[in-house]
């Protein structure tokens, strides 16, 4: 099911542009608009939900996403110089756009985790 105030569902049905680079039936990637690495691309469900947790009530999709960064990463040959998966939820998360996305950052080496 799609939102129709969702910016994400908006990308997903063509009603606002975006950089697509990967696409299939259930997941699509496309370039984030303010990059945090060299690369950074977005996954999404073409199903709505939240975030990861609400997602991850219905495995499949989990599959489906990771079964597409496999799938594109591999083509690009990211893995092997290596990326990184982030997902954000709620405020201390960070999250901004409650469709869930998975970040995929790479092209560069990256800082590590902190504050
Ligand atoms: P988060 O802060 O984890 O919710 O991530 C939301 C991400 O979506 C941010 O990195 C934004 O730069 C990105 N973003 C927001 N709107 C768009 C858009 N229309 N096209 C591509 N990326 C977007």
């Amino acid at each position: 099911m799609s939102h129709a105030d969702c910016i994400f569902c908006k990308i997903i049905k063509g009603q606002i542009p975006a950089d697509v680079v990967y696409e299939n039936e259930q997941v699509i990637g496309f370039r984030d608009l303010h990059p945090q690495a060299k690369l950074h691309y977005l996954f999404i469900h073409r199903q709505h939900s939240q975030n990861v947790n609400e997602m991850s009530g219905d495995p499949k999709q989990l599959q489906d996403i990771f079964h597409a960064i496999k799938d594109f990463t591999e083509t690009e040959q990211l893995d092997s110089t290596g990326f990184r998966i982030v997902t954000n939820l709620g405020p201390h998360g960070g999250q901004t756009v409650f469709h869930t996305h998975f970040h995929v950052l790479a092209g560069e080496k990256l800082g590590s985790f902190g504050r």
